[in-house]
C-alpha cells in the first residue's frame, strides 16, 4: 500500500488555526469598525453624527486627522503604527460611548487631545488600537467675578490665555510656554511654565475636573471622590479615564510684567554665570523665574572651535527697574541693564515666550499650526549644585557630543512649599532644578534618529553623578520611554515601578491602588500607565489562563465536529 497522503489530526488542526488567523486579520478592520459604528450609533442614537465622528483608514480625512495632531516628525512617518479608527467626539455622551464600545469589542483606545507627547504615546502602539481625538472639546469658560475658569481638555494653552485675557488684564494662568500643548495631557501631567516659582504648577489651581470612567460614567470631583481626584492632577489622565474638562482658580498677574534674555559663551565666562545661576535662581524672589538654556554652538572667537552658549532667559512678575535692582545685587555676572528688559502686559509676555515675531497680536496664541520637529527629551532634577569642575566636564561632553542641549528650569519658591504628596507629582522640596534634555533635527532618516537618540542618551548617563539618585527622577510631562516600558504580560507591576518611581517616587503605591480600585481589567493603559496591583494582576492571569482553556477546548469541539463532517461527507 502507498504511503498515505491525509493529514494527520494535529496538522490539520494547525492549517485551520492558521487559516481562521489569516482571515481575521483579513477581516480585522473591517469588523472593528463595523462592530464599533454599530455600537456607538447605538449609544449615541444618530447613525449621522457618528458617520460624522468616526474615521476609518478608507476615509479620505483619515490621515489628515491623524497627522494634525502628531506633534514629534519622528511619528510620522508611513511605518509608524496607525490605528484602525479615529474617533473625534463633539459631546460627552460621544466620549462615554468611546470608552463603552472599545471596551466592549476588546480594542486598546489612546486618547489624545493636544498631541504633544514626547514619545507619541497618545496616537500610536505596537497593538490594534483607536485613538479617541479630542480636539472638538475645546470649550472654555472664564468666570471673572469667581476667577475660575471651566476648560475642556481639546483646549490648547494658548487659548486658555487667550480666553483668559479676553475678560481680564489682571488674571493668568501658570501653565506651558508652547501655546500649541493640549489641556488634556498637560494638566493631567502635572503642567509647568514661567510662573511656577510663584504660583507652582497647573495642577496646583484644579479645583474640579469631569472624567469619563471605565465604565462609560460621567463623573466630578464629587462623584468621582477623592482619591481618583488626586490621582489625575498629576498621575497621567490616561492610566484613569478620559478627562473632559478641568476646573481650575485664576491666578492674579501685575499689569507690568518684564521679560528678558542674557546669553553668555564660554569665552564669555559662562562658567561662572551657571555657577552664580545655581546660587540665584531658586532662591530669589519667587515673582522671578529664569530659565536657562545650554547650547553647544559654534565659536565666534575660536575660529572652527564650538563652545557652549548658556542663556539666562526671564519673567519677572512686575516692572523692569525692580528687578534689575535684585540682580545687581543677588546676580551680578548677569549684568542685567535695563535697556535689556522688556516691560508688558502678562498676554504680550505669553507671545514674547513663545517665540512669536514681535508685534504679533494675541490672536496668534489661537493659531493650532504646528511645525513638527524630529525630536527627543529626557528630564533629570538637580538637588546639590553642580561645581566648576563639573561644569567643565559637562561642556566637553555636551561639546564632543554636538547637538544636545539643555533647558534648566529654577524651582523654589511656591514649588518647596507644597508637600510632596499633595498632588501625584513628587519633585518638589529639595530639588534646585529641573533638567531638560533637548535635541532636534530635520534628517527624516533612520541613522539620524539613531544619531541623535543615542546622543542624548550618551549625555544622559555622563550626567549620572550630578543628579537625583534611588531614585533618579523624571517628569511625566517629558515623556521618556527609554526609562522603561510595560508590556502588560507577567511582569507589568515590575514594570511598571521602574518608570512609576522615577515620575512619581513615593506617590506611585498610591496611583496603583487608585488605578486598581477604579479600572482593575486595565482598560486604560498605554506603554507607561500606572498598572495594577501584583495580587490583582495574579487573580487576572489565572482568569486568562482559564479563558484560554476554555478557548482551547472550543477549538478542540470545532475540529472534532469539523472532522466528524468531513468524515459523514467522503
Ligand atoms: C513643544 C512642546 C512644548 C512643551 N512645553 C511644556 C512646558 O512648558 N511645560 C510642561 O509642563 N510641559 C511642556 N511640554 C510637555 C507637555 O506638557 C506634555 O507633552 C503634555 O502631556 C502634552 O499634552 P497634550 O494633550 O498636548 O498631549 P497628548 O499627546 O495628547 O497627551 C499626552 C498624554 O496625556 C494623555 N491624555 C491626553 N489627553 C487626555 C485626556 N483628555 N484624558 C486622559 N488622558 C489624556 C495621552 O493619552 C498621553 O498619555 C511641551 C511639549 C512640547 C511638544
Amino acid at each position: 500500500m502507498g504511503k498515505s497522503t491525509s493529514l494527520s489530526p494535529f496538522y490539520l488542526y494547525l492549517i485551520l488555526i492558521i487559516l481562521s488567523q489569516v482571515s481575521s486579520f483579513l477581516a480585522a478592520d473591517d469588523s472593528v469598525y463595523g462592530s464599533f459604528f454599530h455600537c456607538l450609533t447605538n449609544h449615541t442614537n444618530s447613525s449621522d453624527q457618528t458617520s460624522n465622528i468616526v474615521f476609518a483608514q478608507t476615509n479620505s480625512s483619515f490621515s489628515s486627522v491623524l497627522r494634525s495632531y502628531i506633534r514629534n516628525a519622528r511619528f510620522n512617518t508611513t511605518s509608524t503604527p496607525k490605528p484602525l479608527i479615529i474617533v473625534t467626539p463633539l459631546q460627552e455622551s460621544h466620549v462615554q460611548g468611546t470608552v463603552i464600545c472599545a471596551k466592549t469589542i476588546g480594542i486598546q483606545m489612546k486618547i489624545r487631545s493636544g498631541g504633544h507627547d514626547y514619545e507619541g504615546i497618545s496616537y500610536i502602539s505596537d497593538e490594534p488600537f483607536i485613538i479617541l481625538d479630542m480636539f472638538n472639546l475645546r470649550k472654555i469658560t472664564v468666570d471673572v467675578q469667581n476667577e475660575v475658569a471651566v476648560i475642556q481638555a481639546g483646549a490648547t494653552l494658548g487659548e486658555v490665555y487667550y480666553s483668559i485675557w479676553e475678560k481680564s488684564k489682571v488674571h493668568g494662568f501658570p501653565a506651558g510656554v508652547c501655546p500649541t500643548v493640549g489641556v488634556g495631557g498637560h494638566l493631567s501631567g502635572g503642567g509647568y511654565g514661567n510662573m511656577l516659582r510663584k504660583h507652582g504648577l497647573s495642577v496646583d489651581h484644579v479645583i474640579d475636573a469631569q472624567i469619563v470612567d471605565v465604565n462609560g460614567r460621567l463623573l466630578d470631583k464629587e462623584s468621582m471622590g477623592e482619591d481618583l481626584f488626586w490621582a489625575i492632577r498629576g498621575g497621567g489622565g490616561a492610566s484613569f479615564g478620559v478627562i473632559v474638562s478641568y476646573t481650575v482658580k485664576l491666578v492674579p498677574v501685575p499689569e507690568t510684567v518684564t521679560v528678558f534674555r542674557v546669553g553668555k559663551t564660554l569665552e564669555e565666562n559662562a562658567t561662572d554665570l551657571v555657577l552664580q545661576w545655581q546660587q540665584v535662581a531658586p532662591h530669589t524672589d519667587d515673582r522671578l523665574f529664569m530659565r536657562l538654556l545650554l547650547q553647544p554652538v559654534t565659536s565666534k572667537v575660536k575660529k572652527g572651535q564650538k563652545t557652549v552658549r548658556a542663556s539666562v532667559v526671564a519673567l519677572f512678575l512686575g516692572g523692569a527697574d525692580e528687578v534689575v535692582t535684585i540682580l545687581e545685587k543677588e546676580f551680578p555676572l548677569l549684568g542685567l541693564k535695563k535697556e535689556t528688559c522688556i516691560e508688558s502686559s502678562w498676554i504680550e509676555s505669553v507671545i514674547w515666550w513663545g517665540d512669536f515675531d514681535n508685534g504679533t497680536r494675541p490672536n496668534a496664541l489661537l493659531d493650532r499650526n504646528y511645525s513638527a520637529k524630529f525630536l527627543k527629551r529626557k528630564s533629570d532634577y538637580v538637588q546639590n549644585p553642580i561645581s566648576r569642575d563639573g561644569l567643565e566636564g559637562i561642556w566637553k561632553k555636551m561639546i564632543e557630543l554636538g547637538k544636545t542641549g539643555f533647558v534648566f528650569n529654577p524651582y523654589g519658591g511656591k514649588m518647596w512649599e507644597i508637600p510632596a504628596d499633595t498632588t501625584p507629582f513628587p519633585h518638589r522640596a529639595g530639588n534646585l532644578f529641573k533638567i531638560q534634555y533637548s535635541v532636534n533635527w530635520d534628517d527624516p532618516s533612520a541613522e539620524a534618529t539613531k544619531n541623535f537618540t543615542t546622543q542624548a542618551s550618551s549625555l544622559y548617563s555622563y550626567m549620572t553623578p550630578f543628579v537625583s539618585k534611588n531614585p533618579r527622577s523624571s517628569y511625566l510631562n517629558y515623556r521618556d520611554l527609554d526609562i522603561g516600558i510595560n508590556d502588560f504580560a507577567k511582569n507589568s507591576y515590575e514594570q511598571g515601578e521602574v518608570y512609576g518611581a522615577k515620575y512619581f517616587n513615593s506617590n506611585f503605591d498610591r496611583l496603583v491602588k487608585i488605578k486598581t480600585a477604579v479600572d482593575p481589567e486595565n482598560f486604560f493603559r498605554n506603554e507607561q500607565s500606572i498598572p495594577v496591583s501584583p495580587r490583582l494582576q495574579s487573580a487576572a492571569e489565572n482568569l486568562l489562563q482559564s479563558s484560554l482553556f476554555q478557548k482551547l477546548v472550543l477549538s478542540l469541539t470545532c475540529l472534532l465536529a469539523f472532522l466528524n463532517n468531513a468524515m459523514l461527507y467522503s
